[in-house]
């Protein structure tokens, strides 16, 4: 078994990354297996030096051992670059010069289960003017959903001690696979980087239940492994809400500071117990 836990370095780590990453290392513990932490730091406008280096303070000070080095995705680049050369010349991505005003300003742009649907404004443009924008306009690159879907077939991918899921990649439309400002979206990057990990086990929160369904047919399309996915609850605050980033009590650099101990605190999340005023939740 191999399983990751993959922050964002786009600010503090709170208690809910801490529950995910005690997750992802017990299972990986429980099992004889491997345990890697990945840098999803490819959002060069959002992503900080500092965040990196506090990250991985805050999982040492948890005592959650890594086998290896942390791979970084700013290092993959290349790989995602040829992915989506990959899909480019079967003709299952096409660039899309929209602005979000552009999107939003469509009136047919129904909602899907991760936000507006892309309305198709540039899946057919006529190959001169889009070589002649492209040389031109800042663009994104996008999955032709339905060739996509057509192409790879019905899907499923398994969900840990629950069975089969089938994988409804359609619900979300033309989805960005290569954003205007970063050479890869989320959903590219983590998919590749998984398969290139050899991770067996995805263990993560429930929040990107849906995105797995991307995951699996993007798999499916690139030749990929298809790891065994499990999805937790998440960590809520005294509100009943998800944990965020700007909840600064919940951040992991405030608990160390206020004299908590790491370990302790692991062993607490990893029974399923929280400090008080917090709780889990499934979305
Ligand atoms: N970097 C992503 C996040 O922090 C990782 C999600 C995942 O585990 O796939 O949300």
């Amino acid at each position: 078994m191999l399983t990751r836990f993959a922050p964002s370095p786009t600010g503090e780590l709170h208690l809910g990354h801490a529950y995910s990453a005690v997750q992802a290392h017990q299972a990986a513990r429980a099992a004889g297996g491997r345990f890697l932490i990945r840098i999803d730091d490819i959002d060069g406008s959002r992503s900080r030096e500092e965040y990196v280096a506090a990250a991985l303070a805050d999982l040492e000070w948890l005592g959650l051992d890594c086998d290896g080095d942390a791979m970084r995705q700013s290092n993959r680049l290349g790989d995602y670059a040829a992915a989506l050369a990959d899909l480019d010349a079967r003709g299952l991505v096409y660039p899309c010069f929209c602005t979000r005003a552009d999107i939003a300003a469509s009136l047919s742009a129904p909602h899907g289960p991760s936000g507006a649907i892309y309305p198709g404004t540039c899946r057919n443009l006529p190959a001169r003017e889009r070589m002649r924008r492209m040389a031109a306009e800042p663009h994104c690159w996008r999955l032709d959903m339905a060739r996509a879907v057509a192409a790879a077939g019905d899907l499923f991918w398994e969900d840990a001690g629950q069975g089969a899921r089938a994988a409804d990649a359609a619900a979300h439309g033309d989805i960005v696979l290569a954003r205007k400002d970063a050479p890869a979206s989320y959903h590219l990057a983590s998919t590749l980087d998984d398969a290139a990990m050899g991770v067996t086990h995805v263990i993560r929160g429930a929040d990107l239940i849906a995105s797995t369904d991307i995951h699996r047919l993007l798999q499916a399309l690139l030749g990929l492994a298809t790891p065994v996915y499990r999805h937790h609850a998440l960590v809520c605050g005294a509100d009943g809400k998800r944990l965020a980033k700007r909840d600064a009590g919940a951040s992991l650099a405030s608990l160390r500071a206020a004299g908590i101990d790491g370990t302790a605190l692991a062993a607490d999340l990893r029974a399923g117990r929280l400090p008080a005023g917090y709780s889990l939740r499934m979305p």
